[in-house]
């Protein structure tokens, strides 16, 4: 049987800081049996494990690619981007401050987004089709929706079976250009906060959501509603000691703390526990429906190559390798 949880890690190219600090690489990648040995010591297997070499388009066809199956089956689908800054996780999913066009350099997002219309544009029903997207960041444990320029606060309502974000700004997109100008605007919105902020971005969540109906035409009476949740995760690093004080301390803590929730889900979903402890963070409670269940996810782990970033890689690869 399938599984519904894909572990995947990415090791982005060394960058120029690393290059002059006379880093070296400190991993190894085995492709055909999933594995990664870090320092020449620790051995790690995942479903797949992609070199720096490895481009956005190869990402994107292996991993990303099938969730639209699953997503035009009916079931709610999710990509989770995981890494320390700096790694990549925002390059991979294509949650930048761009227009999306650079066809190298594009990531999942806009490319998930225009393989969806081509496939609603090739059905026999394409009427039938209805396309809505959102984006929202969470910050130290509170919702803001991206969409808007005040970037207001959210709250979420609901039960142990399923979470909604109440007034989130849902915009109806009918081709590809409509969906990448609210990316377009969330990535703006969230990038200028982070200035004014303290480097907010790489602290908080940011989640493209695209939802999927299809309603029942007299050709063709199926119907479903599916939602495919892009995540760019917080940065995993643990706090510098500078940082770690009064208010910046409550805010690191709380995402870590979403973070370590997330753990926690993710081990109980896989290791089938019956209580699953989504509610305890704001980030469980909004991927409540579209992680676990029929669903169907993506833990997408990025790292650095360099032995400079050993300590930190070690700790990505082991926060992975309890999703399995
Ligand atoms: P994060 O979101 O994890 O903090 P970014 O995605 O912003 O990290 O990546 C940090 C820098 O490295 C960016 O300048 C990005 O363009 C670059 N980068 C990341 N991954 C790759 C890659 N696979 N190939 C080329 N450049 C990359
Ligand atoms: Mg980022």
């Amino acid at each position: 049987m399938e599984t519904s949880l894909r572990v995947i890690v990415r090791a982005r190219p060394m960058n120029a800081r690393e290059m002059k600090e006379g880093a070296a690489r400190c991993v190894e990648y085995f492709d055909a049996t999933g594995q990664i040995v870090i320092n020449g010591a620790s051995t790690f297997a995942y479903d797949k494990v992609y070199p720096d070499t490895v481009d956005q388009e190869t990402i994107y066809t292996q991993s990303a690619h099938p969730m639209l199956d699953h997503v035009f089956g009916g079931f709610n689908a999710t990509i989770l981007a995981y890494g320390q800054t700096g790694s990549g996780k925002t390059y991979t999913m294509g949650t930048e401050d761009s227009d999306g066009t650079d066809e190298l350099r594009r990531g999942i997002i806009p490319r998930l987004v225009d393989n969806l219309f081509k496939r609603i544009d090739d059905s026999t029903v394409p009427e039938a089709y209805k396309v809505t997207v959102s984006m929202y960041e969470i910050y130290g444990d509170h919702i803001y929706d991206l969409l808007r320029p005040d970037k207001v606060k959210l709250t979420v309502h609901g039960d142990e079976k399923s979470c909604k974000i109440v007034n989130l700004t849902s915009v109806p997109v009918s081709d590809l250009k409509g969906a990448l100008k609210q990316l377009e605007i969330g990535c703006h919105y969230r990038t200028k906060a982070s200035t004014a902020m303290n480097a907010m971005s790489s602290r908080s969540h940011a989640v493209f959501t695209i939802l999927l109906e299809k309603a029942a035409v007299p050709s063709d009476e199926s119907s479903f509603a599916a939602k495919l949740q892009l995540v760019d995760l917080a940065g995993s690093e643990r706090l510098k000691k500078t940082e770690a004080a009064g208010h910046v301390m409550r805010e690191g803590i709380s995402i870590n703390g979403g973070l370590l929730i997330l753990s926690q889900v993710i081990t109980a979903l896989v290791t089938k526990q019956s209580y699953v402890p989504y509610r305890t963070s704001a980030l469980t409670r909004v991927l409540q429906d579209s992680l676990g269940g029929n669903s169907y996810t993506i833990f997408l782990a990025c790292i650095s190559p360099a032995d400079t970033n050993a300590q930190e890689t070690l700790s990505t690869l082991r926060y992975a390798d309890r999703a399995k």
